[in-house]
């Protein structure tokens, strides 16, 4: 006997109909991609629940990547026995003396199955004291104990778990349609695309390269955070959009005050292209209030003027503190803070204007003859895709370049 099985738990949502369906098989199918690397793993689905089964495996470093998955409430180990009331006593008895640093314990009992002959309080009483009679070493304490053991008679077995490890929470990936994340080498971005996907939003990533002011190294980042992105979503594909042309001629056309608001407002032209393209419905950035020139409300109104597409932003009322803190969890920060320039920090004007006016963007932007190199910067887009198998693979390839 052994705990060979993860009981997954999906807090209630106020998911009706055919989105619960859509959400269940989402987050089976997410959990199987997840635990792809442990062989032999099955992740089922029994009325109202779903299991990893281990197959013998050590749960330790699977129960550490179901944590990782978006969806799970949380989850417990636990012990798969036949509603035979002598077997749901050895295992009770197995879960107490195998577990560590225990002196109490505590039982409940809940019988879903109303066919099993004896009632949940009875039954209740009848495993305490089996555990009393057969072990010397442990007393009951039902406000504090130190195992508090959960016995589900339900209508195909009996599951007895022990500790509710707390689960990644948010919906599965995949269950909120897509975004395009405007992912630039920095700290915020991938934040920002961690937290939509959260949301069960899934991702495709756009990146704005301009070699050579911009060098491989700094698009070596990019692929290593989407790399990274990809432990949280099955795959990413990577649009790397040539910016250069376009950059060079807002340098040369537009007054520098108010070259990154133009700057911005191409990225999302060239983004809500890319969104059409792929039938992708909305963009998410890294943006929060305040915390550059380029990001106040009066830049956010004269940027978004271009786009009538939804432009998601997680992270816009977030401190930067908080928002380190979760790069750090989620292991993008040590690669954001390698030091190479992106394309914004090597055009960046020495004082952009804080509160541009859409008039006036609108007005310097008219006499640029922008869309022929847009649509070369957009036709010129080449687009890698990131999967958990292909991440070793994608690192090689581009170790080649340098
Ligand atoms: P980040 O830490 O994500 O780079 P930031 O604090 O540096 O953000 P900005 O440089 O103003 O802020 O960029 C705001 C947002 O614009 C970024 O979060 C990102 O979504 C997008 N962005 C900026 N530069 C690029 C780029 N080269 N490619 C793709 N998206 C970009
Ligand atoms: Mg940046």
């Amino acid at each position: 006997m052994e705990f060979d099985h993860i009981l997954i738990r999906y807090g209630e949502m106020a998911l009706k109909g055919k989105n619960r369906k859509k959400f269940y098989s989402k987050l089976q199918d997410n959990l199987r991609n997840t635990l792809a690397e442990f062989p032999g793993i099955k992740v089922k689905r029994t009325q109202g629940r779903m299991f990893v089964l281990l197959q013998g495996h050590d749960p330790n470093p699977v129960m550490k990547k179901c944590k990782e998955v978006f969806g799970i409430q949380s989850l417990s180990l636990a012990i798969k026995v036949p509603n035979d009331e002598q077997q749901i006593k050895d295992a009770a008895l197995y879960a107490l003396t195998n577990s560590e640093n225990t002196k109490t314990f505590k039982i409940s009992v809940k019988r879903i199955d109303k066919s099993f002959p004896i009632g949940s309080q009875e039954f209740n009483r009848e495993v305490g004291a089996h555990l009393l009679i057969n072990s010397s070493d442990y007393t009951v304490d039902v406000h504090h104990p130190d195992l508090d053991l959960k016995i589900e008679i339900r209508t195909e077995a009996t599951y007895l778990t022990s500790e509710v490890i707390k689960g990644a929470g948010g919906f599965p990936v995949g269950t909120s349609g897509k975004s395009l994340l405007l992912l630039s080498g920095g700290i915020d971005s991938p934040v920002a695309g961690y937290l939509a996907m959260k949301r069960g939003v899934a991702i495709e990533a756009i990146h704005f390269h301009s070699p050579p002011f911009t060098s491989e190294r700094a698009k070596q980042k990019v692929f290593d955070i989407a790399s990274e992105l990809t432990n949280y979503g099955a795959s990413i594909n990577l649009h790397i959009v040539p910016f250069t042309k376009l950059q060079q001629l807002i340098f040369q056309e537009i007054p520098d005050r108010y070259s990154m608001t133009v700057m911005r407002r191409m990225m999302l032209r060239i983004s809500e292209a890319i969104c059409k393209k792929e039938s992708i419905l909305s963009m998410t950035t890294g943006e929060s209030l305040g915390q550059v020139a380029s990001q106040t409300m009066e830049s956010m109104n004269a940027i978004n003027e271009v786009t009538n597409y939804p432009v998601i932003r997680p992270l816009i009322t977030m401190d930067k503190l908080d928002i380190i803190d979760i790069s750090k969890k989620i292991n993008t920060y040590d690669i954001s803070i390698r030091p190479y320039e992106d394309c914004c920090t090597i055009f960046v004007p020495k004082a952009p204007k804080t509160k541009p006016q859409r008039e006036k963007v609108s007005y310097f932007e008219s006499s640029l003859s922008y869309e022929e190199i847009l649509q070369d910067a957009v036709d010129g887009t080449e687009v890698i895709k990131f999967t958990k198998d292909k991440r070793n693979k994608e690192d090689e390839k581009f170790q080649d370049l340098f």
